[in-house]
């Protein structure tokens, strides 16, 4: 029997200011998976994330927590979930401070001074170093890490990300995405992270859930587009890739409809190969090669412009060795492969 979800969503509403920016009808999320959360700027991800950690209450519908209804701001809850915000806020005082006052309001018997520098170590920091800093003396990234630590130290059974590794130095981005790893091998996490960082999140997650202006827009792992689509004077419908280039597509059925195109849809060819087609192809850089165990597929990760896809390589791509990470590849599909959401 298949476990029961740790959150389920149902007929939820958000509105600011009597203007709606979330609206999901149905969504669940299994126990103990990592699942990534996608989307343009303003989509309503940050939203979502808040209602998930019931820190901020829905203007309607229900989330459910292990299948009992779940009330924002309920302890009972909240001290199951933690969050942690895009500019998480420290508060003056030490590192040590920062990190054990969870456990404190939570009336944690244990050594409190042992279980910082266990948090600090998941996150990379050294407890000798860093525990009785202050908090205006560590870096950005620094900043960031001890923030998640904060939330480590709970061993929550989920883990909320909002961005974690934006605007963070690469070796504190490579440790955050490291601890949010650990957080489900050690305790079974079930995490959730919102990035834009996609590449990161096909290597990672489970599952993936993209959301675009605050309406579920699609689920799984693969290529999606979002509008602004434009039809040319000749009726062909485009949309357009950074600042220069584009993909023709089929016609949306909706104004905004999100275009799905699986990886195995996503052709990818060297500038040299004589099979590359003429028509709807961009020109990207093959980013990152990742091994799909369970389909032993291999993708391909290509940067266009700012923009990642993922193609699956074919079997004779497989058996060379022309594609690899930092080669400029050309990436194609068929408008028809395009799957409308
Ligand atoms: P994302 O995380 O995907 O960038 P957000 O959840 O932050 O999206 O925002 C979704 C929408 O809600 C945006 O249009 C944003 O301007 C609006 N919004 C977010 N927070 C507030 C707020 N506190 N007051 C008013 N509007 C807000």
């Amino acid at each position: 029997m298949s476990q029961a979800p740790i959150y389920r969503i149902q007929n939820l509403v958000h509105q600011y200011h009597s203007s709606t920016v979330l609206e999901i009808d149905e969504l669940t999320i299994p126990k103990h998976t990592i699942v990534g959360l996608a989307g343009p700027n303003g989509s309503g991800k940050t939203t979502l994330l808040k209602m998930l950690a019931f820190i901020e209450k829905p203007s309607k519908g229900l989330i459910w927590f292990d299948e009992n209804k779940a009330e924002p701001f309920s302890s009972k809850v909240r001290f199951q979930v933690t969050y942690l915000p895009q500019v998480p806020y420290l508060m003056k005082r030490t590192v040590i401070d920062n990190i054990t006052y969870g456990l404190k309001i939570r009336k944690d018997p244990g050594d409190h001074r042992q279980k910082c520098f266990e948090a600090l170590s998941m996150v990379g920091l050294s407890g000798e170093e860093f525990a009785d800093r202050k908090w205006f003396e560590l870096s950005g990234g620094e900043a960031q890490r001890v923030a998640l630590a904060a939330r480590l130290i709970l061993k929550p059974r989920v883990l909320l990300l909002d961005e974690p590794t934006a605007n963070v130095d690469e070796n504190s981005s490579r440790m955050i995405r490291r601890a949010s790893l650990l957080a489900r091998e050690k305790w079974n996490t079930t995490v959730l992270i919102a990035s834009h960082d996609l590449d990161w999140l096909m290597n990672i997650c489970d599952d993936m859930i993209y959301l675009f202006q605050g309406q579920l827009s699609g689920r799984g792992k693969y290529n999606i587009l979002f509008g602004p689509f434009y039809q040319d004077a000749e009726g062909v419908w485009w949309k357009q890739i950074g600042t220069g280039q584009r993909f023709m597509i089929s016609r949306p059925p909706l104004k905004n409809s999100a275009a799905v195109i699986l990886s195995s849809d996503m052709h990818i060819f060297s500038q040299t190969d004589s099979t590359f087609p003429e028509s709807n192809t961009v020109r990207g850089m093959l980013t990152n090669l990742r091994i799909e165990k369970s389909r032993s597929k291999v993708i391909a990760t290509i940067l266009v412009d700012g923009f990642q896809f993922i193609a699956d390589l074919s079997e004779e791509q497989k058996q060379n060795s022309n594609f690899y990470p930092g080669k400029e590849v050309l990436l194609s599909f068929n408008p028809n492969n395009i799957k409308w959401q």
